[in-house]
């Protein structure tokens, strides 16, 4: 059966498909819910396309005077969903969505936040802005390229790996198809707004009477992973740096990715919001995938100690070298389709932390 997940919809579908991710079950929020995390903060999950693409989760923050917003979501329609729910909330307007990273499951919604809310400041990481102004822009026309991927496997009845396609599986690429189509539609519709205000370091704004700290604690997933923190309420919000229940690593910085998670649970905090999947009341889970991530360092650079520097390497020599299997009941327990997730996710994360050490 074919069912496609992550990774999520800034990714193009001709990468998905041509490396062999369309196998991957779908495990991530599939209803949107609306979670009260203290007085006058919400975090909004979204509902996921049943094409896979998915949409990061909304952390809304009310002050006395202005709301933040942090990620603005994948599709402008439920980008207006959130608004709509935001004024039923306060009659304060929001002053600034913040983005945590630059994939476009968290930023595309900006310009329906821009149409609603003229005088609003969207702030990113400089490094953010960089990548968003790179592959924002293009977001429309790379979904419009993954559609002939999909065309071709339903007139060629076959993956582009040379996989025939079941019954069930064609009508599955049908439907992602049609579903794809839709949010086209509805993205061809939308010119990408990017971040207006960029930060490098630490910041904190005051919206009336609630303090909002934006912090930069180093490189992860991306190159300007935001994290956001309110002190008052011991609140830290992680975006992609965390995700539940399988870590997000497709790319990312994996060395650097443990000292910032490690700086993240240096925050007093006992509500954190993942960028993907439901709100975690202790640390517990951030520990868990330093530790994974440590691990998959720890025993590549094990192997180049002995074999010499990865430049003169190749991925596969490394690969054999390096076992995480024993983290996968941690995550999975006994679910086998998280289970095939976190497959999926380790032998990308050693082709990444192989591809770091390349860069030495
Ligand atoms: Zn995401």
């Amino acid at each position: 059966m074919i069912q496609i997940a992550r990774p999520y919809s800034w990714w193009s579908l001709p990468a998905m498909i041509s490396a062999g991710l369309l196998a991957i079950p779908i495990h991530s929020q599939v209803d949107r819910s609306v979670t009260k995390l203290a007085e006058g903060v919400y975090e909004i999950q979204h509902k996921d396309a049943r094409d896979g693409s998915a949409s990061g989760n909304t952390t809304v923050i009310i002050g006395e005077r202005q709301v933040f917003v942090i990620d603005s979501c994948f599709l402008p329609s439920a980008a207006r969903e959130d608004i709509a729910q935001i004024r039923t909330w306060t009659d304060k307007p929001v002053a600034f969505v913040l983005n945590t990273h630059f994939h476009n499951d968290h930023n595309f919604g900006n310009r329906a936040y821009m149409d609603a809310f003229p005088s609003l400041t969207i702030i990113a990481h400089v490094e953010t802005k960089k990548d968003m102004d790179m592959f924002g822009p293009g977001s429309a026309s790379r979904e419009e390229q993954g559609l002939a991927n999909l065309k071709e496997m339903l007139d060629t009845g076959k993956i582009l790996n040379g996989q025939t396609l079941t019954s069930e599986e064609t009508t599955e690429v049908k439907n992602a198809l049609a579903q794809r189509m839709r949010i086209i539609d509805e993205m061809r519709n939308v010119t990408f707004q990017s971040a207006t205000l960029t930060f490098e370091h630490d910041f904190a704004v005051d919206l009336g009477n609630r303090e909002v700290q934006i912090m930069f604690l180093g490189r992860g997933n991306t190159a300007g992973d935001a994290v956001v923190y309110l002190p008052k309420e011991r609140i830290a919000i992680a975006g992609d740096l965390v995700v539940y229940p399988i870590p997000y690593i497709y790319d990312g910085y994996p060395v650097e990715w443990i000292h910032t998670l490690q700086n993240l649970t240096q925050l007093d905090a006992d509500t954190i919001v993942p960028g993907h999947g439901p709100i975690l009341h202790d640390k517990a889970y951030i520990n868990l995938v330093r530790d994974l991530l440590k691990s998959a360092v720890d025993q590549v650079y094990a192997k180049l100690r002995q074999s010499g520097p990865a430049m003169f390497r190749s991925l596969d020599e490394v690969k054999g070298a390096v076992d995480l299997t024993s983290f996968r009941p941690r995550f999975a327990g006994e679910d086998k389709d998280i289970a095939a997730e976190f497959d999926d996710m380790s032998a990308n994360l050693v082709k990444v932390v192989f591809e770091e050490a390349s860069l030495r």
